[in-house]
């Protein structure tokens, strides 16, 4: 049993056997073959290796002629490594003993190795890890060849383990069968964090070196509350897990009995709550958890998820079907946020040296037109459908704002010409998610109808902290002091300007935050639609009076620490399941 910490990203505890994708997508499942098939299995070790040693030999001659010795060592390692007897042994003698599949016997003996190199405390030999894992997938690829499995056809339900997950490989997953997810790395507020959020997979991320302990096909249990992967757990501990995950289980059916019941707080202040959703599909489970509405349709996720641009008719038909669930309801539709951590599958963006402060989002729409003016025609088109609003994200001035209004009105002339009917009086808002759109708040305010804070990336962007990067997790927090003064000035901005404000990052899925963010003047909160209940609780247990006591205090406080550890305490009296 191994016990491996990271960050949790996404509530639940599943139990499954493993499944361990790299970046190529390898699927490595531990498969018992019959007695009668031992030694086929055997043969095709064989064979693999001597397809493999072969395929290195060709690539070392050719490095030979063109003289790069350094890389001819490196294959000369590689090769003697596939020609130890005693490593083939240990392959064959895992069929025999353990009934096993050729590949499933292949990747777990090398993962072993290379995770024993991993251990030791010289660098030159932990450095060899990585050779094990090429050679890994070398051998594999033999044995796969063609016959790849693929993660998108499962038929049974399992635990994905890998390096990295991106947000559209995460949207990907079929829920039916992916009961948790485990990486290496990313952060709490990265995309795919937040799409396995959305989608209710219960999540951990910044495990280190996950993926190389563990083979696939081993149980893992996946605690998406306490941020711990447990890797073939003992008796023991999966009684203990299967226990807690009952427990979880019916604390979520207690919650979900809130749903017809209002956010309000003790002394009578209504909350709005409204979802945060990436497909259409998932506004139906918005509405079932209790939203209000949506307060952030990140529509970059249909760019994402299609292996073509996407016409009009589909951005319509995608509002459409939003729209639909809610009817009168408010539907805030932002426009396409591409680029950093979400990219197309067609790689249409040049490399850039620092995406996060590159190309992205508006500043991507400002520069492709053709693009953004098909996006803002659907929107327009389905604003008679509901209650539409339309949000430009990352603003970073008063100039991008007005481009982009100028735009939206080119796009509405075109309209009249066309004789296309649309909402004239279409509310137009903004994410405020730099530090620059913050300080300038009032002076925006006065061009747009609403402001949406977009607190993962104002966290990011004021400490400069990559949202994505578990090495310097800790530096990133919404509860920083620096933030906080920020998100301060655009509330009181925004009530100067007598213009609505929500919250729709992250923070206000946090339990812990949401008294914070009452207390600061906040009444909209847009959320991952899992967390409205435990969010409601929250709100239906506080007075507003004393949301406005802990914000007066954690303002006056000047570390992080302190003001994390204040809130969760503060947290824990009211809804202590919540920890
Ligand atoms: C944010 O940055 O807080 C936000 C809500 O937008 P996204 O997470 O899609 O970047
Ligand atoms: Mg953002």
């Amino acid at each position: 049993m191994e016990i491996k910490k990271g960050i949790a990203v996404s509530p639940g505890i599943a139990i499954a056997k493993c499944l361990v994708i790299d970046s190529e997508d390898y699927r490595i499942p531990r498969r018992s073959v019959g007695s009668n098939q031992l030694s086929g299995e055997v043969q095709r070790v064989r064979d693999a290796f001597k397809a493999a040693i072969r395929e290195l030999s060709l690539m070392r001659g050719e490095y030979k002629r063109i003289d790069r010795s350094d890389i001819r060592d490196i294959f000369a390692v590689h090769l003697r490594f596939l020609r130890d007897k005693s490593l083939r042994s240990r392959i064959t003698s895992m069929i025999e003993n353990h009934s096993v599949t050729a590949e499933y016997a292949v990747s777990a003996t090398l993962r072993e190795i290379a995770s024993s190199f991993t251990k030791v405390k010289d660098t030159y030999i932990s450095e060899r890890a990585t050779d094990i894992y090429d050679i890994e997938r070398r051998v594999l690829r033999q044995l796969l060849g063609s016959k790849r499995e693929d993660v998108r056809s499962l038929t049974e339900e399992v635990a994905i383990a890998a390096k990295e997950l991106s947000p559209t490989q995460t949207a990907g997953f079929d829920k039916k069968f992916v009961k948790a997810l485990a990486a290496d790395v990313g952060g709490r507020t990265s995309h795919a964090a937040i799409v396995a959020r959305s989608m209710g997979i219960p999540a951990v991320v910044a495990l280190e070196d996950l993926t190389e302990t563990v083979s696939g096909g081993d149980t893992i249990i996946v605690d998406g509350n306490r941020g711990i992967v447990i890797v073939n757990p003992d008796n023991e501990t999966l009684s203990k897990y299967e226990a807690y995950s009952v427990e979880f289980v019916e604390m979520e059916h207690k919650l979900d009995t809130l749903r017809e019941k209002p956010a309000t707080t003790r002394d009578g202040e209504h909350i709005t709550l409204l979802g945060n959703i990436e497909f259409p599909d998932e506004a139906e489970m918005a509405l079932e958890k209790g939203c209000e509405g949506i307060g952030l349709y990140r529509t970059e996720f249909l760019y994402l998820e299609s292996d073509h641009e996407p016409t009009e008719e589909e951005h319509y038909q995608a509002y459409a079907r939003t729209i639909s669930f809610f009817r009168d309801k408010p539907v805030i539709v932002r426009t396409l946020d591409l680029g950093a951590d979400k990219f197309t599958q067609s790689k249409r963006f040049s490399r850039e040296p620092n995406p996060f402060l590159g190309l992205r989002s508006i500043r991507f729409c400002l520069q492709n037109l053709v693009m953004f003016k098909t996006q803002l025609h659907a929107i327009l088109r389905a604003s008679v459908l509901g209650d539409v609003s339309i949000m430009f994200p990352l603003i970073t001035n008063l100039q991008e704002l007005m481009q982009a209004k100028m735009i939206l009105r080119d796009v509405m002339e075109d309209m009249d010409d066309e004789g296309i009917d649309y909402n004239r009086d279409i509310r137009v808002g903004i994410m405020i998610e730099t530090p620059s759109s913050a300080l300038t708040a009032y002076s925006l305010a006065q061009d747009v109808e609403f402001f949406s804070i977009g607190t993962n990336d104002l966290t990011q962007y004021t400490l400069a902290a990559d949202r994505g990067n578990e090495q310097i997790s800790t530096l990133y927090s919404p509860v920083d002091p620096a933030v906080l003064r920020l998100i301060r000035t655009v509330i009181q901005d925004a009530h100067k300007a007598r213009i609505p404000i929500s919250v729709c990052g992250e923070m206000a899925s946090e339990p812990e935050y949401i008294m914070l963010l009452l207390g600061m003047g906040i009444r909209t909160l847009s959320l991952t639609p899992p967390m409205i209940p435990e969010v409601k609780q929250i709100i239906r247990s506080v007075t507003a009076e004393d949301c406005s006591r802990i914000a007066r205090k954690t303002i006056g406080m000047n570390t992080e620490r302190q003001i994390s550890s204040f809130l969760r305490d503060a947290t824990r009296r009211i809804l202590p399941e919540a920890f």
